[in-house]
């Protein structure tokens, strides 16, 4: 694979940076081309949700406030965020809501997407009558579509039943100020297969008509979640495209929370190259940064492809280590061999001092880090 291009804004801004170099760059712009773009490939009336937890940095989460409808946390700090981001709707998801975190929810006006019956119970008792929007979550019989994670279909502590779903609904019902509207079905996350996507968004508006039916409510909301997919390995894209035919009943809104795919292409993690060295015949190239700055590819097994920007400064009066042709692990400055961005990649030509940089981090990488291990200082944090 050739090595991807980076943009020249985001190149500028890492030459900025002082030695030795590691950084995230997010790139404001860029968030809001992909909101725009998915936007208009979505069905006409499609509310758009930003998932926060892919990336809360607030330049980010700000941003993606303005350029969504509003955004979908999952925590009382997310909620925070989210309020203190301007969102016009938020929506809260997670099956560990302290009885705090739905106070906060009733309070900043959020869609509510309830995961028990016990939670209904609570929510009911914190609101004190208040009125509350709230859909259920819902872990459906059947596997969702195919993906990297898979959150329906099989035990998992997200959502209720659908044996459950009567019961929960008629609950709902009892209990004052819970305006039931409808149902919450994300189901899978990092699904490359939009087409596939747009099936399980359409057959999950079909059967959340037939479950309100049973339930004895009027559907008014689907959320059909997140999960659209970024490919970090190869060349294969989710084409929103594929979305626009989804056919909307009258009266019902549908609504989607994507994260990874509205942040990923906006953020560049970049670190320098240390040391370059050779032991048992393979090449490293030991960085400023790694797995706990960026740890998605440590988490899930894979290398992430970076590009080389060259640095032409080089301080020292002695030689500079250079590899050309060849290739060459790229690790961290942890004391574990698990410290690994990317394994057996090419180079053409990489020196000591010359910066990686790993496109497509926007999403689930500084914030799925363990930041603290080994005490390295932070990388900083670059906001175009
Ligand atoms: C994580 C999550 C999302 C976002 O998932 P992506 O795969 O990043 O699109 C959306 N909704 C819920 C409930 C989630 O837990």
């Amino acid at each position: 694979m050739r090595p991807e291009p980076i943009p020249e804004r985001v190149a500028a801004a890492l030459r900025e940076l002082p030695s030795p170099a590691c950084a995230y760059v997010y790139d404001t712009a860029a968030l809001r081309a992909t909101a725009a773009a998915l936007r208009a490939a979505l069905p006409a009336g499609t509310t758009l949700l930003y998932a926060v937890k892919a990336n809360g940095h607030p330049a980010v989460v700000r941003t993606l406030a303005a350029a969504t409808d509003g955004l979908e946390v999952a925590s009382g700090g997310e909620l925070a965020l989210a309020v203190a981001a301007g969102a016009r709707r938020v929506a809260i998801g997670g099956p560990a809501k302290t009885d705090r975190d739905l106070a906060a929810a009733v309070a900043a006006g959020a869609t509510i997407h309830v995961e028990s019956r016990h939670e209904l119970r609570r929510l009911a008792v914190v609101a004190g009558g208040r009125a509350a929007t709230i859909a259920l979550r819902v872990n459906r019989r059947g596997a969702g579509p195919a993906g990297s994670h898979r959150m329906t279909g099989t035990p998992t502590p997200f959502g209720i039943d659908e044996d459950g779903l009567p019961d929960a609904a008629a609950l709902a019902r009892s209990l004052p100020g819970l305006d039931l509207v409808g149902f919450h079905l994300h189901a899978v996350s990092n699904n490359l297969d939009a087409a596939a996507h747009a099936a399980f968004i359409e057959d999950a508006l079909d059967w959340s008509l037939g479950a309100a039916a049973r339930a004895g409510f009027p559907l008014r909301y689907v959320n059909a979640g997140g999960g659209f997919g970024v490919d970090y390995t190869g060349a294969a894209a989710f084409d929103p495209a594929a979305l626009s035919g989804i056919a909307v009943p009258d009266g019902v809104e549908l609504a989607v929370e994507p994260g990874r795919y509205l942040a990923a292409a906006a953020g560049w993690y970049a670190a320098e190259v240390l040391d370059l060295k050779r032991t048992h015949g393979r090449w490293f190239a030991v960085l400023r940064g790694g797995t706990h700055h960026f740890r998605l590819p440590a988490a899930w097994g894979y290398s992430h492809p970076f590009t080389v920007l060259p640095v032409d400064r080089w301080p020292y009066p002695f030689p500079r280590p250079e590899i050309r042709d060849t290739t060459v692990d790229a690790v961290g400055e942890l004391c574990t061999p698990r410290d690994v961005l990317a394994r057996d990649h090419p180079v053409a030509r990489l020196r000591a001092g010359d910066l990686l940089v790993f496109p497509r981090t926007g999403a689930y990488g500084w914030d799925i880090s363990h930041r603290e291990f080994l005490r390295h200082p932070y990388p900083e944090m670059v906001v175009l």
